[in-house]
């Protein structure tokens, strides 16, 4: 990965407070490359028009982008067929889609839910209303003292009492790689389903839901150098052909009598409303820009800066780093001694530098860590060894500063 690949990013040739900007929140969202930005364009400029209607020669322009779109992603993720895969607003989405519907259905008083106290809040509430609301209740895994999920301690908490385990494949906070592909077997054995939430691991790595047997499988283009707004649930095709749509409307029917009506099959009895067309345009852009730079490039690139990161951060003192000491992916949290991270965000910003301040929507992982809030910088597919050392210098500075303030 070199500059090569950050000049196709016309955002990061811009100078932020007299600073070339160093881009570190990609976690929060990616930068969008121009190959993007010309599809969306391209998009509105020739084929624009409604999809799955329109007799005329740009509403088949727009379908057969649209659903080519969608042949895209299920190749991408390794899915079986492209009905099961559904476009959402994002990760948020999918997985409340997936607690609404099939959630509610299958939970009642006794079943178990079981999850991780790193979860994303959208991985988190969506359960937390399906347990109030069916009498299920929540479980979780207890984390291992550096974070990370250890096997043992899934064993412990799923039984033939779980319905469902939900976990991010990947944590936007600790850095860590979940096991999730051994969590699937474990779920399975005891009858019980998995969903994994892909936000952070789809941007980043390979991923092939075929292979690591999730039941359902959610991800946000916006993470991943696509536009925001589209998103992605797979899902099992036995399990969405059981499942009852959760919005209904125009698009999504077959048939409309005035007290019945009935769906279409899978995966447009999901899509309820005109569908996010130049959305999946984008993500398809996106996608085919991811390959061609490939996902395993991504992801050793990632796995270097991440490693280097650790070493130059360490070397700060004061400094308090979360999660494993070794990196899976491009993602480092920590804290500076006494400094808020709001006010370490606001002085790196000041250099051009923009990074993360807050609890990350992961509060009871805050908890968990016993602070409020945590620095972070996530690193993707443009960014170089020049950018930590950006980070480590400022970081210096900043400490200096707030060490003769106090
Ligand atoms: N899960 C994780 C692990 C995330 O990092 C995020 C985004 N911060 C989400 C879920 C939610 O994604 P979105 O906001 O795109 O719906």
């Amino acid at each position: 990965m070199n500059n090569v690949i950050r000049e196709q990013f016309p955002i990061l040739q811009q100078e932020i407070n007299g600073h070339p900007l160093v881009y570190l929140d990609s976690a929060a969202t990616s930068q969008k490359p121009r190959v993007v930005i010309e599809a969306l364009q391209h998009y509105y400029e020739r084929d624009n028009a409604n999809v799955h209607r329109g007799v005329h020669t740009l509403g088949s322009r727009a379908t057969d982008a649209y659903e080519g779109a969608r042949e895209k992603v299920a190749k991408f993720i390794h899915a079986r067929s492209t009905q099961e895969i559904i476009f959402t607003r994002g990760t948020t989405t999918a997985l409340n889609m997936i607690a609404s519907s099939y959630a509610r259905s299958v939970c009642g008083e006794g079943d178990e839910i079981v999850l991780t106290p790193m979860e994303h809040h959208s991985n988190l509430i969506p359960w937390q209303q399906v347990a109030k609301a069916t009498g299920a209740t929540l479980k979780y895994i207890a984390l291992q003292p550096d974070g990370s999920v250890d096997l043992a301690e899934v064993e412990k908490v799923v039984t033939a009492r779980t319905k469902i385990v939900a976990i991010g494949y990947v944590s936007n906070v600790m850095g860590v790689v979940n096991p999730v592909k051994k969590i699937a077997e474990i779920a399975h054995r005891n009858g019980a389903i998995i969903v994994v939430d892909g936000a952070q691991s789809t941007p980043h790595m390979a991923v092939d839901v075929q292979d690591l047997d999730c039941d359902f499988y959610a991800f946000s283009g916006h993470k991943m150098c696509g536009p925001t707004g589209i998103g992605v649930l797979y899902g099992k095709k036995a399990l969405l052909e059981a499942m009852e749509p959760v919005e209904f409307g125009g698009e999504m029917i077959d048939d409309v009598g005035l007290y019945e009506s009935n769906w279409k099959e899978l995966p447009w009895k999901f899509e309820g409303g005109t569908p996010i067309i130049a959305g999946a345009v984008g993500l398809a852009a996106a996608i085919d820009f991811l390959e061609e730079v490939g996902m395993d490039n991504i992801e050793r690139h990632e796995r270097k800066l991440a490693a280097y990161a650790m070493d130059r951060l360490s070397e700060i003192e004061g400094i308090t780093l979360y999660g494993p000491r070794h990196r899976e992916v491009g993602l480092v949290t920590f804290n500076l001694a006494e400094v808020h991270p709001h006010d370490v965000a606001t002085v790196l910003d000041a250099s051009g530098i923009a990074i993360r301040a807050g609890h990350h929507c992961c509060q009871p992982l805050m908890r968990w860590l016993e602070v409020n809030s945590t620095a972070r910088a996530s690193f993707y597919l443009y960014n170089t060894e020049n950018d930590v050392d950006r980070l480590v210098s400022a970081l210096i500075q900043t400490k200096e500063y707030f060490g003769d303030a106090t």
